[in-house]
């Protein structure tokens, strides 16, 4: 199989084992350290896992210290990841729509009092198709109170067609979840959130180039295991 001008055959490009990203488009330099008491727990579809020309969870996960990222099908025998979850020293939540999703703004008008346990947000990165899977293959996500966006954003990302959440890539919707969370003074921020957004920004930005000039720039080597 062969790509571009230089008719190098793709699947000996050297790849970052940090970020997943083939060497010449690694985004490791880019990262800016986010600083913050909420905690992060990414869970990615092996086929996410292997497809990160677009998905921004890795990324995510690397711009946040702290933050855990597992990638797997049915989550329910890692009993790291169990013990994180189902932990009384946090108020975990899932970051996913539903009929009974709160918002930063929700949650202060509801409570009569403040519990000062740090929240530990659950992302799934997949697209909407690949975190159905998810959510049906892990039914113990039932039980964790989902968390939305208060305010409507619109996405940079213009290159993935189903971005994982509200349409937002992971990273911008962490971003604007932080941020809305620190409004309501709900967790303590370190660093502005919105420094997430550059190393996307720079990441849309390279995607846009590759597809404008030579169509796409690199593929997954091979085919993920099912
Ligand atoms: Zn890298």
């Amino acid at each position: 199989m062969l790509t571009d001008a230089s008719m190098e055959p793709i699947v000996h490009r050297e790849r970052c084992y940090r970020c997943f990203r083939p060497a010449q488009t690694c985004y490791c330099r880019d990262i800016i350290p986010v600083r913050t008491n909420a905690r992060f727990i990414f869970l990615l579809h092996p086929r996410e896992a292997l497809h990160q020309r677009t998905g921004t969870g890795r990324l995510t996960h690397l711009s946040l210290p702290g933050s855990r990222l597992f990638v797997g099908l049915d989550f329910a025998m890692n009993a790291e990841l169990m013990d994180l979850v189902f932990n009384d020293h946090f108020q975990t939540m899932l970051l996913y729509p539903g009929s009974s999703v709160q918002t930063a703004p929700t949650i202060n008008a509801a409570a009569t009092q403040r519990d000062e346990r740090p929240y530990l947000f659950i992302v799934l990165d997949a697209t909407w198709h690949l975190s159905r899977k998810l959510l049906r293959l892990n039914p113990w996500l039932e039980q964790i109170p989902r968390v939305g966006l208060a305010g409507v954003y619109r996405s940079s990302f213009r290159i993935k067609r189903q971005p994982g959440f509200g349409y937002l890539a992971t990273i911008e919707a962490v971003c604007f979840l932080l941020r809305e969370f620190e409004q309501e003074k709900l967790i303590r921020l370190q660093t502005d959130p919105a420094k997430l957004l550059l190393v996307f920004e720079k990441m849309v930005s390279v995607q846009e180039s590759f597809i404008q000039g030579r169509g796409s720039p690199y593929r997954a080597p091979t085919n993920p295991p099912e």
